[in-house]
């Protein structure tokens, strides 16, 4: 073992240079050039935002940023300059034809529904009608719209309860007609707007819940809590055409897996748009 005084000495080039004591002067700063929001501290950049003035849209109308009570006119009128055929997609020509093909249209298309009915409301023209018939006829000639064993029972159970309760007359309110075998809300707003043309809601399907969820209309899942929340947004009497429209764009520009957000009308009032 090398003592202290045995142990090889460093080179002088590697030796630890003196510390000089020296003041260094930096130059004076320069201000920072900003390209985009001014340069504040985070927490307070989301307060500026938030506190900020809704900006005004390319159109000069409200922005993306703007709250949906804003937004909502200017999205309605956009949908109906789009869609101005934009109406229930069923065939029906009385309350309870709509009845009938709104309880057979659940997962299923609307085009195949309107495939069905034409030979199912010749066969069976009245809620009496129906209510008498056999389950294997009926599933038979609901087959291709799926889940043909339940919807055969909604439809007998309902055609049933208006035989018997309502004088064979599909009612007009929404608490009688959700009390009807097969009949939740969303099936009697179809009905009551489209067939009694009485906005008491707005229907909520799955396009109407996607749609409204990426215009920032709705934070909600629930097709409950979305109508609550879409019925304050738009006047009354659009309720029907909001849905009809919501639906429209949703099967046509604002589909399921890429919405085509490039050529659609509502992007720069979208907070969810890609372009
Ligand atoms: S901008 Fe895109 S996400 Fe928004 S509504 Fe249009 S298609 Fe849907």
């Amino acid at each position: 073992m090398r003592n202290k005084r045995n142990a090889p000495r460093q080179p002088l080039s590697q030796s630890r240079p003196k510390v000089v004591s020296k003041k260094v002067v930096l130059p004076p700063k320069k201000p920072k050039i900003s390209r985009g929001a001014p340069a504040v501290a985070k927490s307070k950049r989301t307060t500026a935002i938030a506190a900020a003035p809704a900006k005004k849209s390319s159109r000069g109308l409200a922005s993306r940023r703007a709250p949906a009570a804003q937004r909502a006119p200017e999205i309605f009128a956009r949908l109906r300059a789009r869609y101005p055929d934009a109406h229930c997609a069923l065939d029906f020509q009385t309350p309870f034809q709509l009845l009938v093909a709104t309880i057979l249209s659940a997962q299923c298309t609307d085009k195949r529904v309107n495939m069905v009915t034409p030979a199912l409301f010749r066969r069976y023209a009245t809620p009496e009608a129906l209510a008498a018939a056999k389950p294997e006829e009926l599933e038979e000639m609901i087959k291709s719209t799926g889940f043909f064993r339940n919807k055969a029972k909604s439809l007998v159970g309902m055609s049933t309860a208006i035989a018997e309760h309502h004088g064979g007359v599909v009612p007009s309110e929404m608490q009688q007609l959700v009390e009807l075998p097969g009949v939740g809300r969303k099936t009697a707003n179809v009905i009551l707007g489209n067939a009694f043309e009485r906005n008491e809601g707005v229907v909520v399907d799955t396009h109407v819940t996607r749609v409204s969820q990426r215009l920032a209309l709705t934070t909600n899942t629930d097709p409950v809590k979305i109508e609550q929340d879409l019925m304050p947004l738009f006047p009354r009497e659009q309720w029907t055409l909001l849905a009809h429209l919501l639906i429209e764009h949703g099967r046509q520009i604002c589909v399921a897996r890429t919405p085509r957000c490039e050529e659609c009308p509502l992007s720069d009032l979208c907070p969810s748009s890609r372009v």
